[in-house]
């Protein structure tokens, strides 16, 4: 696995690939890698010839008030599992090398898929995603961009980008990996306290309900979102930041939900970690 520091040795890679014809699937991450990552990596083996994973903690999609300087990082050990992942280039940049003195483009996607959901609680934050990953499609020019289902507006983000401005990579998407308790991984659950982790199943068990619900034959978004709120709270140390049915493709909230609505949730545990997790409800 080659390690590349600067934008320009990335792109001279990507050159000698497409050269020798060789597809290439992107992973872009920001480290301290679980098992979500690494199925990630995993697809873009099966689809490509060559993976690159991007390790970069953007500092433009974080608020003044966010973990930036805190978010967990071990790039010996992620290296170490990119490469038994198969992986075959790391892209780590440094943040003076994306952002060098005079960056001043940013690539904003409408407010009708930004405007609510993660975009209303963190402000500035899918201009961010966006400018970074239309960056990252430049410097390592993909054929493919592997994605998690986790981070689902993100995901309408990018597909919405990427046909807006013709970037012509193809966007596989990979569900939702979970520990053995249905906890969504993620790096941040690494800041939860013992006591925090279990409250962090609140989650995953109010995605269970709402299917449980649905399944019994409740409809209304408006009951559904009121008995989630109830039971997410009935968890110590918990504050709902939103619990929204909204439709998967456009993001638009639902009334009555269906086969394509999404139920997305962001939950703060402890006053400290921001979690979010999402399914499909019926
Ligand atoms: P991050 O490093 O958190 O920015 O995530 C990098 C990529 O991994 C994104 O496409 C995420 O959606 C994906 N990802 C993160 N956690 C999971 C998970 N538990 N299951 C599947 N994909 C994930």
């Amino acid at each position: 696995m080659q390690i590349i520091r600067h934008p320009a040795e990335m792109t001279a890679w990507a050159k000698e690939q497409a050269k020798a014809g060789r597809r290439i699937g992107l992973v872009p991450t920001m480290g301290f890698f679980h098992e979500g990552h690494i199925s990630l990596m995993r697809r873009a083996g099966q689809l490509a010839d060559q993976v690159a994973v991007s390790l970069f903690v953007n500092p433009t999609q974080f608020g003044p008030q966010e973990d930036l300087a805190a978010y967990p990082r071990d790039f010996e050990r992620d290296c170490a599992m990119a490469e038994a992942a198969g992986v075959t280039a790391l892209f780590a940049p440094e943040a003076a090398e994306m952002y060098p003195a005079g960056f001043s483009t940013t690539v904003t996607v409408g407010a009708e898929l930004t405007g609510h959901l993660c975009g209303a609680s963190r402000p500035g934050h899918f201009a961010g995603v966006a400018t970074v990953v239309c960056k990252l499609f430049s410097i390592v020019r993909p054929d493919l961009a592997v994605f998690g289902e986790k981070d689902f507006q993100q995901l309408a983000v990018i597909r919405r980008m990427n046909a807006d401005l013709n970037l012509g990579v193809e966007i596989v998407t990979h569900p939702i990996v979970r520990e053995a308790d249905g906890l969504a991984m993620s790096s941040r659950n690494t800041y939860l306290a013992p006591q925090q982790r279990e409250a962090a199943l609140s989650l995953s068990r109010a995605l269970a309900l709402a299917r449980k619900m649905a399944a019994a034959g409740e409809r209304s978004a408006e009951r559904l979102t009121a008995a989630l709120l109830d039971f997410i709270h009935a968890f110590p140390e918990t504050a709902v930041d939103y619990i929204s049915f909204v439709h998967q493709d456009s993001l638009q909230p639902a009334v009555e939900i269906d086969s394509q609505t999404v139920l997305a949730l962001a939950v703060q545990i402890g006053g400290k970690v921001r979690l979010i997790d999402n399914g499909l409800v019926l």
